[in-house]
Parts: structure tokens; sequence; C-alpha cells
């Protein structure tokens, strides 16, 4: 009778924890992760010398940097060579917009590191190139942000900027805006583990420029295995599964585990994963992405130049093309593609232990139970 009462409360404190147990905190990558799209073709061997199809039509770019930490804390030269690049190359590439997706510092409170990136930074503020930013989990903390004593990490600096949108969080996210090839494009850049007060920010943006092409940049989405944390999950149900304009998402922040670069997608949504920050002697992040959009041919066209090698990298996860609408038209489907593994393996716990149960009972019952009515 003991042993019997005190299995049938632990089979019920069991079930009970199962089925409090949140999904999503139980979430692991291989239960998430989003589909990893078949090899993309590379493109030719002479295509990498030359400069991307661009400027003879519609054709334009965004450039993409990353994760500079390392630069900034220890490569003060390579960072600035990267944002000269950028600044010779924007005729080149028809550049509209340059997107830094976080860790700009390694030290979030260093001065030296951010008058270094200031420096650097700032070269897209005074030749008048487009760009933002978004502070990374190296860049602040709940008690710490100091980027905006910076004029480049500075709102107010901005302010007058025509791309500019606004911010949030005193330039820990920020938003901004261009038109190409007829078409307008937004682009809200998310600081790392945002709150939620910014993510009702994000879909204010997004719901008040309805008809833009929408492009979400944040520190931290996808995870190295293509799957998502609690926070990313977040995103997806509150922002992105409601806003079809999002076609794309740009985040850094891990070191992908097989390549140096992934992408995955989710409905008609692209997201990319780039960082380098750990790659030749953590010389790695003076690289960028080019993303050539071609509206007519409806594709984007990625490329991977290493700053200080001089050089293209011309694998499939470096140098491919990407097909879109520059629109998520599955995005109301889009929840119902994550499976919710953990629910059946909490039914499948379930049947396992309610069929121990009753086994263990019966075989409990047939050899010690004691008739009810000689119970006192
Ligand atoms: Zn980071």
């Amino acid at each position: 009778m003991k042993t019997r009462s005190v299995f049938k409360v632990a089979v019920a404190l069991v079930f009970v924890a199962v089925l409090m147990t949140p999904i999503q905190s139980s979430c692991q990558p291989c239960c998430v992760s989003a589909k990893v799209l078949p090899e993309a073709t590379a493109l030719s061997d002479s295509a990498l010398t030359v400069a991307p199809a661009v400027g003879t039509g519609e054709n334009f770019s965004i450039i993409w940097i990353t994760d500079t930490q390392y630069l900034a804390e220890r490569y003060p030269t390579y960072f600035d060579s990267l944002c000269r690049w950028i600044v010779n190359n924007v005729d080149k590439y028809n550049v509209q917009m340059v997107i830094h997706t976080g860790d700009i510092v390694e030290t979030e409170g260093n001065q030296t590191q951010w008058v270094d990136a200031n420096s650097s930074i700032s070269r897209f503020l005074d030749a008048g190139i487009p760009y933002c930013w978004d502070a990374g989990n190296h860049d602040y903390n709940q008690t710490c942000w100091i980027g905006n004593q910076y004029a480049a990490f500075n709102p107010a600096a901005l302010q007058a900027k025509p791309y500019w949108i606004g911010s949030y969080g005193d330039g820990i996210s920020t938003a901004v805006h261009f038109t190409a090839s007829d078409m307008d494009f937004l682009i809200v850049n998310l600081a790392f583990n945002a709150d939620d007060a910014a993510l009702t920010w994000t879909n204010n943006l997004l719901d008040t420029h309805p008809e833009s092409h929408a492009i979400v940049a944040t520190h931290f989405y996808v995870n190295r295995t293509s799957g998502y944390e609690s926070w990313a999950m977040n995103l997806r149900r509150t922002v992105l599964a409601t806003h079809e304009s999002v076609f794309l998402t740009l985040s850094g922040h891990v070191y992908p585990l097989v390549h140096s670069g992934i992408r995955t997608q989710v409905g008609d949504r692209h997201e990319l994963v780039f960082n380098r920050q750990e790659k030749d002697n953590e010389l790695g992040s003076a690289s960028l992405r080019i993303l050539t959009f071609d509206t007519v041919h409806n594709v984007i066209d990625v490329k991977t130049f290493l700053l200080y090698a001089n050089t293209f990298m011309t694998d499939e996860d470096n140098q491919f093309t990407l097909s879109t609408n520059f629109w998520n038209a599955a995005a109301v489907n889009e929840n119902t593609e994550i499976p919710e593994f953990p629910s059946v393996i909490a039914a499948v716990i379930l049947l396992t232990l309610c069929t121990a149960a009753t086994v263990f009972w019966r075989k409990t019952r047939g050899a010690t139970a004691t008739p009810l009515s000689k119970v006192s």
C-alpha cells in the first residue's frame, strides 16, 4: 500500500512536471531548426575577379559588417581600413546602406575601443554614407551603454540624415530606410536580446511602413546550428511572423559550427548568419558581405570579401545567390513550420509512464495487495 501510494504520487508529479514544461525552454536547436537550404549555385571563377553586375541598371548593394570587437580591441588599423574600403567602393557597388550587426567593441565600457570604433565608423558619417548598427552583448549591458557618447553611434548626430528613422534605447537599436530601384526598404537593427518595448517599437515601424520591404537585423538571432534560442523564437512569433514585409534577417554573434556562414529560410524569408571574428588570428571580422539586389531578376547575390587578404571567398557558404520576391508571402504559415517536438516528447513520456504504471500496478497488486476489507 505504502509503495503503491508513493509510486502514484511520483507518477502524478512527473505528469504535472511534463505538462508544465514550457515548450520554448526545452527547445533545442535540433527541435526548431529552420530548413537549411540546399547548396547554392556558385558563381563562375571569372565572376570573382570582377565587381558584381551592378551599375548597369537598377542594381544596388547593402554592405554588411559585424562582430568587429577584436578589431576595436586589437586591430584598429584594420577596422579603419575596412571602413575606408567601403567608402572607396560605394559607387562601384552602388551601396545604399551599410549594416553593422553589433559587437562593435569587445568591452562595453572601454573608451579607447569606442574611440577607435567611432573613428572608423565616422567615415560613413562624414561621407554621407547611410548606415545603421545595433548594440551586441559586448557593446552594452543593463547599466552600461557609452556608445552614444561618440558621434558615429549617437542618434542625435544622425537625426537630420535623410535615411534616418530613429532609435530605441538611445542608440542600442536603430532604424533606417532608403529607396532604390523604385522600392522602399526599411531596416530595423535590434540590440542583443532587445526588450519587449523594443519589439513593440519594431512592430510599430513595420506597421507604419506597410509597403516597405523590410530587413530585420540583430546581433544574435539564428544560432550556430541554424536553430533559435528563446529570444529569437519570441522575435519570430511576435514580429517576423506577423509581417509579410520582412523578407530578410541578418545576424552575427555566433561562429557557425561547420561553416563560416550559414543561411536558412522560413517561408519566403531568407535568414543569414555572418561572423568571421575568430578566423585568422581573430582578424577575420576585417571582412564584409556585399548583398547585391537585382530587383528585375528577383535575386540577391551575396559575396564575401576578406579585406586583410584582399580577396573574395569563393566557397558556396560565402558566395551564393538568393531567389526572392523581397516579400515573405508565406508569413501567415510561418509558425506552422516550427516543429513542436517537445510536445510530442511529452506525450510519449506520458504514455510510457502510464503504461509502466499500469504494469507495475497489476504486478504489485497481484503479489502483495491486501484486500480492502482487511485494511484498518
Ligand atoms: Zn556577441
